[in-house]
């Protein structure tokens, strides 16, 4: 698969649409609490600028209702954070696709920076709706997917737009390449030993890519709360913790694969157990095999860690998504920074994808020792499932 990338079209002097990806997390004052994904796309944006392109910006922002303008998801903040990192003007559009907005992006001029408002104040842009896309599409000369977070879902302004450009005029940015390139590689080239992390919730939000990932791995180690559901396969007693029984089939599929081709399979053999889901229950190590009834288990424990290590330490990648506890506690987060230690630590190359674990690294203080943090969770779990994202498949030169 070779991705169509901006540097390899023209787009000097013209008229270029970026769709980003700028739903940052934002205080209950507005005020952006974490501005990487905003950072994450100047690359491409100054691209286009010592391009002399005149540049639309377009992005979605939280969940609007889709029935027009709602204040509290106004992309201004975000319009005031490019200025503030781009140090120059950012004109900011009233609307999206309305008249005073398109002539706007009519008159826009070379140098010049426009941001559309949210693109989900329309409801048409998650229907991917064709008028909608095509009038986005008649804004711009070039079309520049950047937003790897929403490329796979089928949206206007990622997947209809696109259709209105020939190849020679639509690419990749910098960021949605490098997203592409990174799990492109990690998961049809790895070098081996490949080890992958799975935790997280729940085994459902992840069966996809357990099963797309058990074939390619040398060893799969899992923890967080889906463990529990392979646990309660394997006929261990796991208390009130999180288990999915109508999964125990799958899980029992996954163990009977894993073995069949050779992966090894690692689960908790202890873990961090209390008495309810809250910061101040009381808490205690046990062994997996030894989760007291009424008792839920909310993170690996330090045996397990310990086990993690070592099956990490002759990796030469690994591939991590989801959390070992519910790290948002204190008391359950210990296993996931142990483990994100351990990642860091690692000499392999290490891809860390998911908002949470992305979060959690932000947590650890490991960010500058990994080798790449995903900017998008869902979009990077279809990757690893195997899935051609609707974004992505616009953008394919061959
Ligand atoms: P996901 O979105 O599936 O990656 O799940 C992330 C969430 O899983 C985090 O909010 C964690 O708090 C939660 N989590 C991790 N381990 C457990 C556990 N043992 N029990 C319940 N929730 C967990």
């Amino acid at each position: 698969m070779k991705l169509q990338e901006i540097k390899n079209i023209d787009v000097a002097g013209k008229k270029v649409f970026i769709r980003c990806d700028f739903n940052v997390p934002v205080d209950e004052y507005q005020n952006i609490t974490d501005d990487r994904r905003i950072t994450s796309a100047l690359n491409t944006i100054r691209y286009c600028i010592d391009n002399d392109c005149a540049i639309i910006l377009a992005s979605h922002f939280g969940r609007p209702k889709g029935t027009g303008h709602e204040d509290e998801y106004s992309l201004k903040p975000v319009a005031k954070r490019l200025h503030t990192l781009l140090k120059t003007d950012i004109i900011m559009a009233k609307g999206i696709v309305d008249e005073e907005t398109m002539s706007m992006a009519k008159e826009l001029k070379s140098g010049q920076i426009m941001l559309l408002e949210n693109l989900r104040f329309e409801k048409g842009e998650t229907k991917n709706d064709a008028d909608f896309s095509a009038k986005l599409a008649s804004m711009a000369e070039v079309f520049i997917n950047d937003a790897f977070g929403v490329s796979h879902r089928a949206h206007a302004s990622v997947e209809g737009i696109a259709k209105h450009f020939d190849i020679n005029s639509k690419a990749a940015g910098f960021l949605l390449a490098k997203e592409i390139e990174f799990f492109h590689h990690i998961v049809h080239n790895p070098k081996r030993p490949f080890v992958s992390i799975v935790g997280g919730s729940k085994v459902s939000g992840k069966l996809e890519a357990l099963y797309n990932l058990v074939p390619k791995v040398d060893k799969i180690l899992i923890g967080g709360g889906m463990a529990f559901t392979f646990l309660k396969a394997l006929g261990e007693e796991v208390g009130n913790s999180l288990v999915e029984d109508d999964l125990i089939p799958e899980a029992l599929k996954i163990m009977e694969e894993a073995k069949k081709l050779g992966v090894k399979l690692y689960l908790p053999v202890d873990v961090i157990a209390a008495e309810a889901f809250n910061s101040e229950a009381f808490a205690k190590v046990v062994a997996s095999k030894e989760i007291p009834t009424g008792w839920m288990g909310l993170d690996i424990g330090p045996a397990s860690c310990m086990l993690f290590e070592e099956a990490l330490a002759d990796a030469h990648t690994i591939l991590w998504n989801g959390p070992m506890g519910v790290y948002e506690m204190d008391k359950f987060a210990k296993g996931s920074f142990k483990i994100s230690h351990a990642v860091a630590k690692s000499y392999a190359t290490t891809v860390v994808g998911g908002g949470d674990t992305a979060d959690l690294i932000r947590m650890t203080g490991d960010e500058e020792d990994m080798t790449f943090i995903s900017t998008g969770g869902g979009a990077s779990l279809e990757l690893i499932e195997g899935k051609v994202l609707p974004g992505v498949k616009a953008l394919v030169i061959e």
